[in-house]
C-alpha cells in the first residue's frame, strides 16, 4: 500500500508510466536524483493513502476460523465476484478486448499491477541473465597510418542528459538555445538521431554496445565489452569523465574520473556540480594528453524535474521559471522556460569544450562528438520527464541531437570531406555511434559495419586509411 500510494503520486504528477524499465531507474538512481524528487505532496500522499489505510488495515481484528470454512468463505466470495465480472464482460467484452489490445500501455498505468508486473520482469530477466562475459571487439586495431607520432589525436565525446532534439535552435527551435554551437563554422549537425531507450538506465550502456537496440537487453554492459574497451584494446587512451551517476557498467575498465570529488570546486553544491566541473577535467586531461586519446565528458545536462538547478543565475535567458519539482503545478511555459535555460548552458559547455581543444591545436588533433541519452517531455498531452515505454512514448523522448565539431587539420589527417558530411541527410540513431567512434578513432575490429558509421562514406579515396580500410572491407 505504501509503494503504491507512492507510485500513484509519481504517476498523478508527471504522467508517467511505470513498467520493468523504470523499476530499473528506481533502483539504480542516486541520492541527489532522489532528493530532487521529494516534495511535502509526496509524504501526504504516502501518509494518506498508503501508511494511514495500512495501519487501519492492521488493527483490523481477525477472527480465526478453520480451514473448511475459511475455503467455503473465499468460495463464495469469489463465486460472487466471478459472476459480477462475467456479467458485466459479457456486455462489454469485445470493447475490454480491444482495449488492452490496442492500448498495452494500460499495463503499465494500473497500479499496483503494474508494480507487481515490473517486480516480476525485472527479477526474471536479471534471473535468466547469461553469466559468461562477452568479448565484442577481441580483434579491435589501429588502421595503419592514423597515429601520428609527437602529434595524438584526441576525441572528446560528450554524452548529454536529456537533451531533446525538438530544443536546439540548431534543429529548427523558435528560440535561441544553442547561439554558441550555431555560430562554430567547423560544426557538423547530424539533426535528430533516435535514443536506444527513454531513460538513462537502458540508453546509456545501450548507445556505447555494439549490438544496437534491437538485440539490447537490460545489463548487457555488466556482460559484454563496451565501445570503450574495443578503443582501449586498439591502443587508444580511454577515459570517462562523470558528473552525472555513472557509466551503467560500459567505462568499468578503463579510466574513470568523478568530476565532482573536488567538492572545493566552484560550481559544486549539496545538489551536485554544474557542468563546467567536467571542463576542468577535461583541462588537466588535455595537458596530460601523450598519446591518442578518447575522452567521454557525462553531463548533467536537462536532468529534470529541477531544471532550474542545472545551470547558474547567469544563464537564465528566458523568465520566470518553474523554480519547483511539482511540474504540474507551474505554468507549462515556465517548465519549458527552465529546460531552455538549462540548454543554453549546455551550448555554453559544449561551447567552451571546443574552445579548450582548440587551444591545443599547435600539438594534437582534436576533434568532439555530441549525443545524448534521450529526450524530455515537457507537459505535451500532460507527460513530464521521461521513462515512458519505448513503444508508447512521444517523440520528445526518444528525438536526441547528434553532432561532431571537426576542425580542418582533423578532417584532412582522418582523410574526411566536409562538404560531404554536412549533406549527409541519412537518419540517425544511437546504433550509430559505436561503429561511428571507431571509425572516427581509425580503429576496426569485426564487428565494426563501415554502414553504420557516419564518417565512412565521406572518407576521401586518397587517404592511406581507407584504403586499409577498404582492403578490411573486402576480406
Ligand atoms: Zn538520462
Amino acid at each position: 500500500m505504501v509503494a503504491a500510494a507512492a507510485l500513484a503520486y509519481f504517476m498523478n504528477r508527471y504522467g508517467i508510466a511505470f513498467d520493468r524499465g523504470m523499476l530499473g531507474n528506481v533502483l539504480e538512481t542516486d541520492a541527489a536524483e532522489v532528493g530532487e524528487l521529494l516534495s511535502p505532496g509526496l509524504l501526504v500522499w504516502v501518509l494518506g493513502l498508503g501508511v494511514l489505510p495500512a495501519v487501519v488495515l492492521s488493527r483490523m481484528p481477525l477472527t480465526p476460523r478453520g480451514l473448511l470454512g475459511a475455503l467455503v468463505d473465499k468460495a463464495a466470495t469469489l463465486t460472487a465476484l466471478l459472476g459480477v465480472s462475467a456479467l458485466l464482460l459479457t456486455g462489454f467484452f469485445a470493447s475490454y478486448a480491444s482495449l488492452f489490445r490496442n492500448h498495452r500501455d494500460l499495463r503499465s498505468q494500473l497500479v499496483p499491477i503494474n508494480l507487481l508486473a515490473a517486480a516480476h520482469g525485472y527479477a526474471r530477466a536479471r534471473i535468466n541473465a547469461p553469466r559468461e562475459f562477452v568479448l565484442a571487439a577481441a580483434d579491435a586495431a589501429r588502421l595503419s597510418g592514423v597515429e601520428q607520432a609527437g602529434r595524438p589525436l584526441v576525441l572528446v565525446l560528450v554524452v548529454g542528459e536529456t537533451t531533446r532534439a525538438a530544443s536546439l535552435s540548431l534543429n529548427g527551435y523558435g528560440r535561441p538555445t544553442t547561439p554558441m554551437l550555431a555560430a562554430r563554422p567547423d560544426l557538423i549537425n547530424f539533426g535528430t538521431a533516435e535514443a536506444c531507450g527513454t531513460a538513462t538506465a537502458t540508453s546509456l550502456p545501450c548507445m556505447f554496445m555494439d549490438v544496437g537496440r534491437a538485440a539490447y537487453a537490460d545489463g548487457l554492459a555488466y556482460r559484454r565489452e563496451s565501445l570503450l574497451d574495443a578503443l582501449q584494446r586498439a591502443g587508444l587512451d580511454v577515459w570517462w569523465i562523470d558528473n552525472n551517476s555513472g557509466c551503467k557498467g560500459v567505462c568499468d575498465r578503463v579510466q574513470v574520473v568523478d568530476a565532482a570529488s573536488l567538492a572545493s570546486d566552484a560550481g559544486c553544491g549539496v545538489e551536485g556540480c554544474f557542468d563546467e566541473v567536467l571542463l576542468d577535467r577535461l583541462d588537466q586531461r588535455l595537458a596530460a594528453v601523450e598519446r591518442d586519446t578518447v575522452i567521454v565528458l557525462h553531463m548533467k545536462g536537462q536532468h529534470g524535474p529541477a531544471y532550474y538547478r542545472r545551470y547558474p543565475p547567469t544563464f537564465e535567458r528566458f523568465a520566470p521559471v518553474c523554480s519547483t519539482n511539482a511540474l504540474d503545478r507551474c505554468d507549462p511555459a515556465s517548465v519549458v522556460n527552465a529546460y531552455d535555460n538549462a540548454l543554453v548552458y549546455t551550448d555554453h559547455v559544449l561551447d567552451w569544450a571546443i574552445t579548450s581543444l582548440s587551444a591545443n591545436s599547435n600539438r594534437a588533433d582534436t576533434a568532439l562528438m555530441f549525443v545524448s541519452d534521450h529526450g524530455e517531455s515537457l507537459g505535451e498531452s500532460g507527460i513530464f520527464l521521461h521513462g515512458m515505454p519505448y513503444d508508447f512514448a512521444p517523440p520528445y523522448q526518444k528525438e536526441v541531437p547528434f553532432m561532431a565539431w571537426l576542425p580542418e587539420a582533423t578532417l584532412g589527417r582522418l582523410g574526411l570531406d566536409r562538404g560531404c558530411l554536412m549533406q549527409r541527410t541519412a537518419s540517425l540513431s544511437h546504433d550509430n555511434l559505436y561503429h561511428s567512434v571507431l571509425g572516427i578513432s581509425g580503429v576496426r575490429a569485426t564487428v565494426y559495419r563501415a554502414q553504420a558509421d557516419v564518417f565512412a562514406a565521406c572518407r576521401v579515396a586518397t587517404q592511406p586509411a581507407t584504403s586499409v580500410d577498404s582492403r578490411k572491407e573486402k576480406t
